[in-house]
This record gives structure tokens, C-alpha cells and sequence, in this order.
């Protein structure tokens, strides 16, 4: 199957030499990726800023900001069967971006912040999009309860909750994977290699089961 994964954070940009951003490590979405190539499947990973060798074979797309990352996606969803986005976009960015490096002056300056487009709702509006469609929530509170609120809003198929306190640069994570249907599954603290395996096959199996079914 061909797999679309989005990984890692975006870098907003207020001038020339400053940006907003997050501590994304990437490393979810780069396992995932391995992962997938290793069961044999195409993978095409959009990435943004992080410390990760792009993992062999893999059509890599590098994305600096949230709308790259938009254009990135939508440019190559289409011809996907499996899009998981696991990149942690920004959510706001700057409403200008200064030509010139902004000078200090004063004790206080504010920024104004606007929305950014939001990829995986964008996505999930598609009526008739041939692919699974995967988000992740990274939550601190209410995981499970913010999850499901996210599933219904962004329209996906699957959303891969974790705590971001445990997911954060680190090695390990502990998923609850919500269905669509309302079904739930746990997988508790293991490192993101192994999680990427079990997530590929849950991924595939099901979009498979979605084919055999239209067919
Ligand atoms: O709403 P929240 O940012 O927590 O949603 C997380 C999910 O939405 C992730 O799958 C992330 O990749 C996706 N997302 C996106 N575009 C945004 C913000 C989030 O695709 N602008």
C-alpha cells in the first residue's frame, strides 16, 4: 500500500531570523515510516525540521512551515491509500512575517498570532477520499475524552491518543487508538519502534478490509 505520514513540528517564521515552533522530535512519525517500508509498503514522508536521517527508500518531501506542509500533502494525498498525520503543526503562526529583523524596544512586545490552516481537517472534509485517513492527539488532560472530540471534528477514520508529557522527545510512548465506530485499543508503554509496527498493520488491515469491501 502506498502510506503518506507527516512528521515532526513546523517552524512559523515572524522575520528573517526568528520563528515559533515545538519540541516535536519526529520521531513517531520516522518510525512509523520505517516501519512501513519494512512490511514492503510505498511510503511518502513530508517531513519538518528535525535531527532524523530520512530513513531509506522513502519519497522524502522536506516542509518548513505549516503551509508547505499543507501544499506538500494535498499535492500527494490522492495517490495515497493511507495518510497518518502525525506531524505536530503549528496551530497559530505570526499574522505578518517582518521583511527586516524586529528590533527590540521597551520592556514588552506582543505578537499576533493567526490560525493555521489545519491539514488533517482539510483532509477529513474530502466526501469521497479513497485513503484512510489517521490523526494523532497529543494531550495533556482529558485524553481520551479531547480525542474523540478530535475524531468527530476532523472527520478521521482513526486518532492515535497519547500523553505528550511521555511522547515528547523521547524513545517511548502508550497509545489509545479510537475507531470511527467507537471502538478503542491500548498499547501501553513500549518504545515507538515498536508501536509503528503495530500501528502499520492495524493501519493496513483495516484499509485493506475498506477495499475488499468497495470492491
Ligand atoms: O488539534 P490538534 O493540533 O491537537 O490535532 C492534532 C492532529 O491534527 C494531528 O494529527 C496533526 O498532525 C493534525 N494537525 C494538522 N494541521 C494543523 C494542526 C494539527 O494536520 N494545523
Amino acid at each position: 500500500m502506498r502510506f503518506l505520514i507527516t512528521a515532526g513540528p513546523t517552524r512559523e517564521p515572524m522575520d528573517p531570523v526568528r520563528y515559533i515552533s515545538n519540541r516535536s522530535s519526529g520521531k513517531m512519525g520516522y518510525a512509523i515510516a520505517e516501519a512501513a517500508l519494512d512490511a514492503g509498503h510505498d511510503v511518502v514522508l513530508i517531513s519538518g525540521p528535525v535531527n532524523l536521517a530520512p530513513p531509506r527508500n522513502t519519497r522524502f518531501i522536506s516542509a518548513g512551515t505549516s503551509d508547505e506542509m499543507f501544499k506538500a500533502v494535498h499535492r500527494h494525498a490522492r495517490e495515497s491509500d493511507i495518510c497518518v498525520l502525525c506531524a505536530a503543526v503549528a496551530d497559530y503562526k505570526p499574522a505578518k512575517v517582518s521583511p527586516a529583523k524586529i528590533k527590540k524596544r521597551g520592556d514588552r512586545m506582543s505578537l499576533e498570532l493567526i490560525a493555521t490552516c489545519d491539514i488533517l481537517e482539510s483532509l477529513g472534509q474530502q466526501r469521497d477520499r479513497p485513503f484512510l485517513l489517521v490523526g494523532f492527539a497529543a494531550e495533556t488532560d482529558q485524553i481520551e475524552k479531547n480525542a474523540w472530540g478530535k475524531l468527530r471534528r476532523k472527520n478521521c477514520d482513526i486518532i492515535v491518543a497519547n500523553d505528550a508529557r511521555i511522547a515528547m522527545e523521547t524513545d517511548e510512548n502508550e497509545l489509545r487508538i479510537l475507531f470511527r465506530d467507537g471502538e478503542t485499543k491500548k498499547i501501553s508503554r513500549a518504545p515507538k519502534t515498536f508501536l509503528a509496527r503495530e500501528l502499520v498493520k492495524i493501519f493496513s488491515n483495516l484499509q485493506q478490509k475498506r477495499l475488499t469491501k468497495k470492491m
